[in-house]
């Protein structure tokens, strides 16, 4: 607040900043906003909780966090400079390169002046009679904003497990998802690592090579593909960068938006089990995870025709892994493959040949606490140094309900999600106006190629805000109707396919007490696209536009007191 005296010797008091838009995040999804509406002239600030860019790829820097999509694919699509210059040195980027590259993009388009470091938003409350958003952070920045752009991450959300004990820890312990800059020392070390999905995979092959001790705790197996990464040979980089433009538009219309040149081979039961094995194992010499789920049709619609990949994968575990008794533990048997996010490794299973890794089987014998020196199960217990969660994330909607938001008539979003998280096109929710998710519940979000999603949500997001403002509108919402329609027409979707039969965070189920429910639209990114398009081609059905006293440019009412009772609650 700052006040100023006038002429007439009275004070007058100017509000808090304004903004045109608040953007939450500066992921990659978050850059791309920060370029599209400053491109729009429209007055910006995002708020971002790290001190750099990158989102998942600043937070997740554990050894061996590495990207599961070709990173001629896996990157911004918007600018052909950007993508004729940039050159990545490998299929697959590790962590650093990603960071780099977000860095790179930042300063090469001027964004990093629109954006708050340290800065996490612990409030948004949506002021009906000013019509605008009151956004708040941690450390005390507010701004009040005619909209929000909530680029916060599917996955950002921390989970770490109720261990009991965890905090008497002597040692030293860590969440994969908030890894010191500085980097951990493992040599000699005993360290113990609970989790086993995408990022405990990669990280037990890292920590693996250095720890003294690598003890794993495996609560569920994962199926895990060979990634089949290498350096980026200079004939397949110009091959890309000659092809650029028709590719780009090839991913724009896929349903992953991806370019996926594999050719498929119909159902699995088009093949005797000997041409059918022939043809597995080809892919898996192959291709990489996500290309390997894709050598046959029906691998994620039949349960019979998945259990053959399933258990051609167990094959290689077995023949991978030389203890029997570890092999088997580690072949998934509960779900079919690919209704958990595949994962992608390099040497994953072999690194459990090596006398300094033992898998412990947490499912059989539960973790019952963190103690000072280590960690008990129900079957014994482990002297460790260090410990690591790989535990995941509450993911999709934990980066949005963590944040304190509040719509109209002060309901909370937790409130309004208590049952599961309705919204209309995956972008809004009924009595929150003006604010916009991305990559949030109801869109594909992880389903499909995350950066070129995120530049797709945003193109949209910046197009509605364009038509309001060029035709007088000032908010727009959705109505509780749209969000059953919308609901109902995933929820047919999801039950087309295998996706149900796995306790997976796609459904909540990683997290106690959260709603079981599919949260991602399945009906591939082109039909999603289709969709968003329609609803607004038939003059913005399912949306409630309103045109009120609040103008673009208007000197806004800052409703500046917060109610009592309303003060900041951290997140
Ligand atoms: P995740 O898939 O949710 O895996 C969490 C792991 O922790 C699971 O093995 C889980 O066991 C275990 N766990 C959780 N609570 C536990 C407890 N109380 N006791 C014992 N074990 C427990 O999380 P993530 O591995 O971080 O991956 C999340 C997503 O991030 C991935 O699915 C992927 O989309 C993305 N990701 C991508 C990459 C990549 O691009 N290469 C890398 C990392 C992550 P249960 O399965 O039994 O619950």
């Amino acid at each position: 607040m700052t006040t100023a005296s006038t002429a007439a010797g009275r004070t007058q008091t100017s509000g808090p900043e304004t903004a045109d838009v608040v953007v939450v995040g500066a992921g990659f999804s978050g850059l791309y906003a920060l370029y599209r509406l400053r491109g729009l002239n429209l007055k910006v600030v995002c708020f971002e909780a790290g001190d750099g860019v990158g989102g998942t790829w600043y937070w997740n820097r554990y050894p061996g966090a590495r990207v599961d999509i070709e990173s001629m694919q896996y990157s911004y699509s918007f600018d052909d400079d950007l993508q004729q210059e940039w050159r990545w040195p490998e299929y697959f980027s590790p962590q650093a390169d990603l960071e780099d590259y977000a860095n790179h993009v930042t300063d090469r388009f001027g964004l990093r002046d629109l954006i708050r470091f340290n800065a996490r938003v612990n409030r948004l409350r949506y002021d009906e009679r000013a019509g605008r958003w009151d956004v708040s952070t941690e450390r005390g920045d507010r701004v009040i904003a005619r909209y929000v752009i909530a680029a916060s991450g599917a996955l950002d959300a921390t989970n770490i497990p109720d261990f009991p004990g965890l905090e008497s820890f002597r040692g030293e312990w860590h969440h994969t998802s908030q890894w010191p800059k500085e980097g951990v020392n493992f040599e000699g070390k005993r360290v113990g690592l609970i989790g086993t999905g995408s990022t405990g995979v990669q990280a037990t092959t890292a920590i693996g090579k250095t720890a003294g001790h690598l003890y794993v705790f495996q609560r569920t197996p994962a199926y895990s593909l060979p990634a089949n990464n290498r350096p980026l040979p200079a004939d397949y980089e110009l091959d890309w960068k000659s092809h650029y433009a028709e590719r780009r538009s090839v991913m724009h219309a896929n349903f992953a938006l991806g370019y996926l040149p594999v050719q498929q081979h119909g159902s699995v039961f088009d093949y005797t089990p000997e041409a059918r094995t022939q043809i597995l194992e080809q892919a898996w010499q192959q291709r990489n995870g996500l290309l390997f789920l894709r050598t046959f049709t029906d691998t994620m619609l039949s349960l019979e025709a998945n259990e053959i990949v399933a258990e051609f994968i167990r094959g290689k575990i077995r023949e991978i892994v030389k203890d029997p008794e570890t092999a088997e533990l580690l072949c998934p048997k509960t779900y079919p493959v690919g209704t958990k996010r595949i994962c992608m490794d390099t040497g994953y299973f072999e690194t459990f040949n090596n006398p300094n890794v033992t898998l412990v089987d947490v499912k059989s014998n539960p973790i019952t606490e963190i103690t000072p020196s280590g960690l008990r199960t129900t079957a014994g217990e482990y002297d460790l140094d260090i410990l690591i969660l790989a535990t995941g994330f509450d993911a999709v909607t934990g980066s949005l309900t963590r944040m304190n938001i509040t719509g109209v008539g002060g309901v909370d979003l937790r409130e309004k999600w208590a049952e599961r998280p309705t919204n209309f096109l995956g972008y809004m929710v009924a009595g929150f106006p003006n604010l916009f998710m991305i990559h949030g519940p109801g869109s594909p979000g992880v389903l499909a190629q995350m950066i070129t999603g995120g530049e797709k949500q945003v193109d949209w997001v910046t197009g509605v805000i364009t038509d309001l403002d060029r035709n007088g509108y000032a908010s727009i919402d959705t109505t509780q109707e749209a969000e059953q329609d919308w609901g109902a027409e995933m929820a047919e979707m999801a039950a087309k396919t295998l996706y149900q039969h796995a306790n997976s965070w796609y459904v909540g189920a990683n997290i106690p007490g959260k709603p079981r429910y599919f949260m991602i639209y399945i009906g591939g990114f082109d039909q999603y696209q289709k969709r968003c398009d329609e609803q607004v081609g038939k003059g913005y059905e399912g949306f409630v536009l309103a045109r009120n006293e609040v103008r673009a440019g208007d000197e806004v009412p800052t409703g500046d007191e917060v109610p009592a009772g309303d003060e900041q609650r951290p997140a």
